[in-house]
């Protein structure tokens, strides 16, 4: 596995991936360690994932740094994700208890109730773009659950996979209680098979979540699959444009414009089209492009050079099938993986960025007659992640929030993830939930006691 940082092109570290023999020594310690941490009371659980916080908090630019150099994000971005990930480990740390609390049920028994018992070692197969959020989401759930943690991270964020590990130990867990596998993508089907592993996490793209879930399925272990997505962010007339549009930049900018949940459709009522075209097309190029360490750079590098070419292939289909430039459409004149800005106008369905995924900084903005025009073409996509909606009209908002096919509906505000809200999409935008007390009830055993 290979560190290279995309700002550069330059190689950082070879990381030699676990072999047959270290992958099962890893599993067999994981399996060990869930016998003693299941047992552990909430309340030592919970100071454990305090110190883990406190340990990101500590180095926060340290951390940062690791992200920043493996995979391009800018170092504010970078820092503000581990405050997030010591945010969500604070949250689970006070909220697991009342979570899982038993519930008493009423029946013909002289005391019944449903207690939330971990399962075991719970396998996540986790993406490049929130190399730490991505995991620690994941892990502060489930080890206050009771269950441990087998992390296979994605593979050119190797340095991430091994940091994140050493901030566990650092804060003292048990060993095993979170583990990191350095394997490739074709070695995770071995480490599902493995009576070990009780469940798996995948957040990544559609065609990872069918493979990982059709194996799943095969072995009946669960399954939460957090995939891609093409949110729309639909602007009503009655919206103010000029506020609209410059939020709509960063909604599409956000992670170097590398977010499933970031804006990639702009679906905009055609009175008030115009103008918000006119201040985005203007926000977007006025995005500083450039050194991600530099902390005022507002977009860094796309994480790999692949990744690039494709987001390039994209826009160009997109303009031979119709769609119009108004700003970007190139890869910038330096070494680094850098794409500009780039706004596509008069995108409609059949067209590549209005039906796949964009992931980097590329907006589809797209014409709608009225507000139910809007919707329907929102609707018109594969998934379901997220949906940013902005009108002044607050009647109007709940009416289409209930119609649109999206796991969450954002009303003048971007789409974002919170501890204490759930996320997840439909469609192919995957299934199960993350976070809140939807999330920590995704791998626990709801189990039924009757007594008489
Ligand atoms: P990806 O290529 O699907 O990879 C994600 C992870 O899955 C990596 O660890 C990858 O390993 C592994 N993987 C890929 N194919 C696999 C297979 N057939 N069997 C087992 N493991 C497999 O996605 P990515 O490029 O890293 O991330 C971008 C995607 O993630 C986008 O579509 C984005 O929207 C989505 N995403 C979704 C959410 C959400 O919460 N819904 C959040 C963030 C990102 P290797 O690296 O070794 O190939």
């Amino acid at each position: 596995m290979k560190s290279i940082n995309p700002a550069t092109g330059e190689l950082l570290r070879d990381w030699p991936e676990h072999d047959e023999t270290e992958v099962l020594r890893r599993l067999e310690l994981a399996e060990q360690t869930f016998h003693s941490w299941s047992r552990t009371s909430y309340e030592e659980r919970a100071r454990l994932l305090k110190g883990v916080a406190r340990v990101l908090r500590e180095d926060l630019t340290g951390w940062a740094k690791q992200m920043t150099e493996e995979m391009g994000k800018t170092l504010a971005a970078a820092e503000a994700e581990t405050e997030k990930c010591a945010w969500v480990c604070d949250h689970y740390a006070e909220a697991a208890a009342r979570y899982l609390a038993p519930e008493p049920v009423k029946t013909d028994a002289s005391e019944s109730f449903v207690r939330f018992d971990p399962l075991g070692p719970i396998l996540a197969v986790m993406p490049w773009n929130f190399p730490f959020w991505q995991v620690f989401r994941f892990a502060a759930p489930a080890l206050m659950a009771g269950n441990v943690g087998l992390l296979k991270h994605a593979s050119n964020v190797p340095g991430c996979a091994v940091a994140i590990e050493e901030v566990f130990r650092r804060a003292g867990l048990p060993e095993g209680c979170f583990t990191t596998l350095l394997i490739g993508a074709k070695a995770v089907d071995r480490v599902l098979e493995s009576p070990v592993v009780r469940a798996v996490t995948l957040t990544g793209s559609d065609p990872a979540g069918r493979a990982i879930g059709a194996k799943a399925g095969s072995l009946l272990k669960k399954t939460v699959l957090e995939l891609g997505g093409s949110d729309p962010f639909i602007v009503l007339y009655d919206a103010d444009p000029r506020e609209a549009a410059r939020i709509a930049a960063r909604a599409r900018c956000i992670n170097n414009g590398q977010s499933c949940i970031a804006a990639k459709r702009f679906i905009v009522e055609e009175a008030i089209a115009d103008r918000f075209e006119e201040h985005f097309t203007a926000e977007m190029a006025g995005f500083k492009v450039g050194d991600p360490m530099d902390r005022t750079t507002d977009v860094g590098p796309l994480a790999r050079e692949d990744l690039l070419q494709d987001l390039h292939a994209q826009v160009q289909r997109s303009l031979s099938e119709g769609a119009k430039l108004r700003t970007g459409g190139r890869r910038l004149d330096r070494r680094g993986y850098f794409y500009a800005p780039t706004v596509l106008d008069h995108v409609r369905p059949g067209m590549t960025v209005f039906d796949d995924e964009t992931f980097g900084p590329v907006a589809a903005v797209v014409r709608a007659r009225d507000a139910e025009d809007a919707l329907r073409l929102a609707n018109q996509s594969k998934f379901g992640l997220g949906a940013s909606l902005w009108t002044a009209n607050a009647e109007r908002a709940k009416d289409l929030a209930g119609r649109l096919e999206t796991g969450s509906v954002f009303v003048n505000g971007m789409v974002k993830s919170d501890p204490r809200l759930p996320f997840g999409g439909i469609k192919t935008s995957g299934y199960g939930r993350e976070l809140s007390h939807f999330g920590i009830r995704e791998f626990v055993n709801v189990k039924t006691v009757w007594i008489r």
